[in-house]
């Protein structure tokens, strides 16, 4: 044992104690604001005035230019060092009337409605109406037993803390009509993609664009059409006013919070302003907006603001085709690389259960502090393996961004997701704050503590 040896001892220990010394302060940091920011309801409010005085935001409507202009100002009244739009154009779909009832053998009305891209019927349309399970049951079916008939997708939505079920059930809104013109169809309907019972049909984005009236009749109706069809055979009218009209210009609206030692350098959050016109856009996506926000605002106190710049981005347009999200990551192309972790919250408000990333390996060193910090809000870890960062992120993860994603639990989103019902009594303010805490953990560690990120590039 010599003297050198002693001393490298002696030096390594300091270090490991300086160390520990470090992430005690950065955990104490962490957590002061993860607890600032559960108790501040600014991002709370943020949805509760979006969703009151600009209501729904379908695009292209008179609603979507109000909404952009509220989100301008709201930025601007929280202090963001910089807020900016960005135009988005996009064909103008419009929904007008729209009823469809059973003529025979028992008249009665059913509630729908025309999914998004859907043409009108110049009139009413009438038929017999054709059952099938699901999509691919429609795609083997033989033309000549739905030439002229109104088709009818029966495909059932389940339940499940992730939306598990969406993927599967919303091929037969993406691709059905489309599917049932080619083969002659008078209409297509489906059953709602959504796990509720309530007489509230679920809207949303079609991929193709047929030639016939596409709609979805709320889970009741289709239990009731389904229990008619049984028996006897059914005939429908759908009466509806609805097509494209030309095109519109939104905007993405952009806030940034300027970082102080790395400002080129940018964490890039948010959720989508736009939502379908039936309910008022509360969780698809105002409470994305106000969560994000929520979160960032945090980084506007004084002894807070972030070393990286904090973006928060309210995209226009997600619904129908994340057109915001693609045209951002356009017009952003050569800064991507400059773009350091992006996520977006696209799944409504209930409680965050548990967080992934998709960053560099070796994974930085805060990550263990991370995790315990959001341990605090009983969120685990579930490793760096993350497959997106929301709807408006795939552009950006596409094109190589790295992501996070802080899982929240969605057993109830379908129930509520593009209907009538997604107003703000559904947001349950409690979880909501968990998930405002969460954002500004995550904040924290990735805009505060660029030495350990910068380490691995
Ligand atoms: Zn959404």
């Amino acid at each position: 044992m010599n003297r050198l040896f002693k001393t490298c001892v002696a030096m390594a220990m300091t270090t490991v104690s300086v160390m520990a010394l470090a992430s005690d302060a950065v955990r104490l940091e962490a957590t002061a604001i993860r607890d600032a920011a559960r108790a501040d309801l600014t991002g709370y409010h943020l949805v509760r005035d979006l969703t009151t005085e600009v209501g729904a935001r379908m695009p292209g409507t008179e609603a979507d230019k109000r909404g952009v202009d509220w989100m301008v100002k709201r930025f601007n009244a929280l202090g963001f060092d910089k807020v900016w739009t960005e135009p988005v154009t996009f064909p103008n779909w419009v929904r007008g009337a729209e009823k469809a009832w059973v003529n025979a053998p028992f008249k009665q009305d059913l509630h729908i409605t025309a999914l998004g891209g859907s043409v009108g019927t110049e009139g009413a349309v009438s038929g017999e109406v054709v059952m099938f399970a699901d999509l691919e049951a429609l795609k083997k079916a033989d033309p000549a037993n739905v030439a002229g008939k109104m088709v009818y997708v029966a495909k059932r939505m389940f339940r499940h803390i992730e939306g598990a079920g969406y993927g599967e059930a919303v091929v037969a809104r993406a691709q059905g009509a489309g599917v049932a013109a080619e083969k002659g169809a008078a209409a297509f309907l489906i059953r709602s993609i959504g796990t509720d019972s309530h007489r509230f049909p679920h809207t949303g984005m079609m991929s193709a664009r047929p030639n016939i009236v596409a709609a979805a009749l709320s889970n009741p109706d289709a239990d009731q059409l389904e229990r008619l069809m049984a028996k006897h055979t059914i005939s429908v009218t759908v009466d509806v006013n609805a097509g494209f009209q030309g095109e519109y210009t939104s905007h993405n609206v952009i806030a940034d919070i300027t970082g102080s030692e790395f400002p080129e350098e940018i964490i890039l959050i948010g959720g989508h302003l736009d939502s379908w016109d039936l309910g008022t856009g509360a969780i698809d996506d105002g409470a994305g907006v106000g969560i994000t926000t929520g979160a960032a605002v945090q980084f506007l106190k004084k002894g807070q603001r972030p070393k990286r710049t904090i973006r928060v981005v309210a995209f226009a347009n997600e619904e129908q085709g994340l057109i915001g999200a693609y045209h951002y990551a356009k017009a952003h192309e050569a800064e991507l690389d400059k773009h350091i972790v992006a996520s977006e919250s696209d799944f409504g408000a209930g409680p965050v259960w548990s967080w992934v990333t998709n960053i560099d390996e070796p994974l930085p060193a805060w990550m263990d502090v991370a995790r315990e910090v959001m341990m605090g809000l009983e969120i685990p870890y579930r490793g760096n393996h993350a497959t997106g960062g929301g709807p408006d992120i795939i552009p950006l993860f596409q094109k190589g961004v790295k992501v996070f994603r802080l899982n929240q639990d969605g057993r109830d989103y379908f129930d509520l997701h593009h209907t009538a019902d997604d107003t703000f009594d559904k947001i349950d303010r409690d979880a909501f704050q968990q998930n405002v805490a969460a954002w500004a953990t995550m904040l924290y560690f990735f805009a505060q503590q660029p030495e350990v990120v910068t380490e691995q590039k």
